[in-house]
């Protein structure tokens, strides 16, 4: 190479980045654990990086795409989300732009089981009587009972990837199925999963017969006892089926008094204002969040409300922080290999220089070559 290439990565992504200084980069990391100033990031694109590691929580926008005068050649987030990213700007400015799909794809859905155990079975409540020496005695309902999981309905809203891995760790509980995506079903996949639960009941491993199937967003919420989210954040104009707040007192009052929600897609999904009374007035009796409108959490938010802390559990955006997912600089499994691998990339013409052929270019539509 005969100018170093230079990287500055918004956050420390670990190990990984060794592979970009192994090979000759220029790395530079801000060193803080909160994100950086804006302001910061502009002012290292303006001083010429070639490449940027962002996260979800750093706005990249036309002013850091303007600041960069044409030398930035490429965003790498670590993450599989991008809605920090506005596409419509780098388009504009022709700079590609990768994400870290698939390899949180299975940490993601199994936290989302998780999750929904712990509330469903009441582990926060009940561990916290253990340890406040508030279990007095063993008695049949008292002092409160869980749900079981198993044989229940879940609705999964999105079947994408971590839809659809959701979906294949839910038939281990034996649970029916609602899906719901109004812009992609695979049918392929619902289908096996449904020969899956037929041959679990013939062979004697499940004891009741289940099913799988796509349906409406109405039917999915009106009929499920666990609803999980794994859906991208679209606003509207973004999409004919935008995700904003797709999660609010209409759709929170389709669901049984029983139902619960959990959350491990993006907080604005959710409108949480409409959650925390739904779950005050019992419209339904649960929810698990990992994700929220304003991260972190503020501290006046509803949702802390002491009054409905049995029934509300609340993580900080920890469904993909797990060692491998979260760590490996192998690309075929962790996020931050990915994300080098998705920088290098580009920056070094892999695919023929073909940024349409690059595994994980989001934007490829801006290098689409148009024929006269
Ligand atoms: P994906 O793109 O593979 O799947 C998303 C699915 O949602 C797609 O099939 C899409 O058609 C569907 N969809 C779009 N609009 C919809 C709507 N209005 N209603 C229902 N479905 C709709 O993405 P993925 O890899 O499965 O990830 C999903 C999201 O999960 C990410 O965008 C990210 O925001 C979130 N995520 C969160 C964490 C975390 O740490 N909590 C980790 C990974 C991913």
């Amino acid at each position: 190479m005969s100018q170093r290439l230079r990287v500055f990565a918004t956050c420390d992504i670990g190990e990984a980045l060794n592979l970009l200084r192994n090979r000759g980069y220029a790395v530079e990391v801000y060193p803080e654990p909160q994100a950086p100033p804006k302001s910061l990031i502009v002012d290292k694109v303006r001083s010429g990086v070639d490449g940027l590691i962002t996260t979800l929580r750093d706005a990249i926008d036309a002013e850091i795409f303007a600041a960069a005068n044409g030398k930035l050649k490429v965003v790498a987030q670590y993450a599989v989300g991008f809605d920090n990213i506005n596409r419509g700007d780098a388009n504009r400015f022709k700079i590609p732009f990768t994400h870290t799909a698939d390899v949180l794809t299975e940490a993601t859905a199994e936290f989302a089981v998780f999750l929904l155990g712990t509330l469903a079975r009441k582990m926060w409540p009940a561990e916290h009587l253990t340890r406040e020496n508030g279990w007095g005695y063993w008695h049949p309902f008292l002092p409160f009972l869980g749900d079981e999981v198993t044989g229940k309905t879940i609705a999964v809203i999105g079947t994408g990837r971590i839809g659809l891995a959701m979906i294949k760790k839910c038939t281990g509980f034996d649970m029916n199925i609602l899906c719901y995506d109004p812009a992609y079903e695979n049918h392929e996949y619902i289908n096996a999963i449904q020969e899956m639960m037929h041959l679990r009941f013939r062979r004697g491993i499940s004891r009741e017969k289940t099913t799988i199937r796509y349906t409406t967003l109405d039917d999915a919420l009106g009929n499920a006892d666990f609803i999980s989210l794994h859906v991208p954040l679209l606003r509207q104009g973004e999409t004919s089926a935008p995700t904003y707040h797709l999660i609010n007192e209409t759709t929170l009052r389709t669901m049984k008094p029983t139902a619960m929600l959990i959350n491990t897609s993006r907080g604005p999904v959710v409108d949480e204002n409409a959650l925390a009374r739904a779950l005050r007035e019992h419209w339904i009796s649960g929810a698990a969040l990992d994700v929220y409108e304003k991260e972190p959490l503020p501290s006046e938010s509803p949702l802390r409300d002491p009054a409905i802390a049995d029934r509300c559990r609340l993580l900080p955006h920890f469904a993909s922080a797990a060692r491998i997912t979260r760590l490996s600089s192998d690309p075929d499994k962790g996020m931050a290999g990915r994300c080098v691998q998705g920088l290098i990339d580009v920056l070094e013409g892999n695919y023929g220089g073909d940024v349409t052929k690059m595994p994980y270019v989001v934007n490829k539509e801006a290098f689409v070559q148009t024929s006269m």
